[in-house]
């Protein structure tokens, strides 16, 4: 396969002394824009994390790849420690590339690095990538939004700085306000999360989507609902990362389950919401 570039477009030099904050997506190196494409090619060094796939480094063959994440038990590098290594990789003259996963402004602690390159006084540029929480769960045929379900969706991270739930979340108002909650890091605190949202009035019967290495080879798609997800999670020993999504769109991956019917399964139900009976009826 080869992508030609039409000779309309010129992609932006990676400067010697610049750090490039990009977004890797969720796992499908095919969910890398081509800015990010462009970034690897140029850079040389990438710094990366543990939600970076490794075979994505392969567009980065003579960059020097460091990683940045927490593996075999040892302890993550510290965010300040991450930063004043930009930093100094930048005033050494590389172009630095610090690849996250999914986008790295969407809990990925972008903004934190970012602003510590430019109180530094180093030039940055930021790519945007493709989400976990839109783009994973496109992967198993849940649209985020749809219109017979929600006009708004919420997304939420299952914990805070100090490990816990986030203590400053209003779940009385996430659960009457988003009729879809997407949840971050949620797979610890799931039980907890579970409580806040059954007290706060959302059904036990409702349907919920938790999607894990999302679109990997390895990715894994858990139907189950509110009341009985803990125990469905652990009978089906799901590990993260993992996408948690809370609500009715869930119920489309009844007909959008792509991957499914490209392996040759049938659709389970062509109208899951009981909304479209003309569609349904004319298809
Ligand atoms: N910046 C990232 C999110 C970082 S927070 C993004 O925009 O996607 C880390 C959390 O993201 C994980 O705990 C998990 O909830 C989610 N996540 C990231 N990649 C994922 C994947 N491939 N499959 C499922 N969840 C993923």
């Amino acid at each position: 396969m080869k992508l030609n570039t039409p000779s309309s477009h010129t992609w932006p030099t990676f400067d010697p002394g610049w750090v490039w904050l990009c977004g890797a997506g969720p796992g499908d190196p095919g969910l890398l824009t081509l800015h990010a494409v462009n970034a690897l090619r140029q850079a040389d060094v990438v710094i990366y994390d543990a939600l970076v796939q490794e075979k994505i480094l392969d567009w980065a063959p003579q960059a020097e790849h460091i990683y940045a994440g927490k593996r075999g038990g040892k302890p993550s590098p510290l965010q300040r420690d991450i930063s004043l290594r930009l930093v100094q990789l930048a005033r050494e003259g590389k172009r630095v590339l610090r690849l996250k996963g999914g986008d790295p402004f969407v809990f990925g602690r972008g903004g934190e690095e970012a602003q510590t390159l430019v109180q530094n006084q180093i030039p940055i540029r930021i790519i945007p990538g493709i989400s976990a929480g839109i783009g994973g769960l496109a992967y198993a045929g849940i649209p985020v939004t749809h219109r017979d379900v929600n006009q708004s969706v919420t997304f939420v991270t299952g914990h805070d700085q100090s490990g816990n739930t986030p203590s400053s979340l209003d779940w009385d108002a996430i659960s009457r306000g988003s009729q879809v909650i997407v949840i971050y890091m949620g797979m610890k605190h799931i039980a907890q999360i579970r409580d806040h949202l059954l007290a706060a009035g959302r059904p036990a019967s409702e349907t919920v989507g938790v999607v894990t290495t999302a679109t990997t080879d390895d990715q894994q798609v858990l139907e189950t609902t509110l009341g009985t997800i803990e125990a469905d999670i652990a009978a089906a020993r799901l590990t993260p990362p993992a996408i948690i999504c809370i609500g009715q769109a869930v119920k489309m991956r009844q007909v959008l389950d792509w991957q499914s019917m490209a392996a040759g399964a049938a659709p389970r139900n062509l109208d899951p919401l009981g909304t479209s009976s003309d569609d349904a009826a004319t298809a």
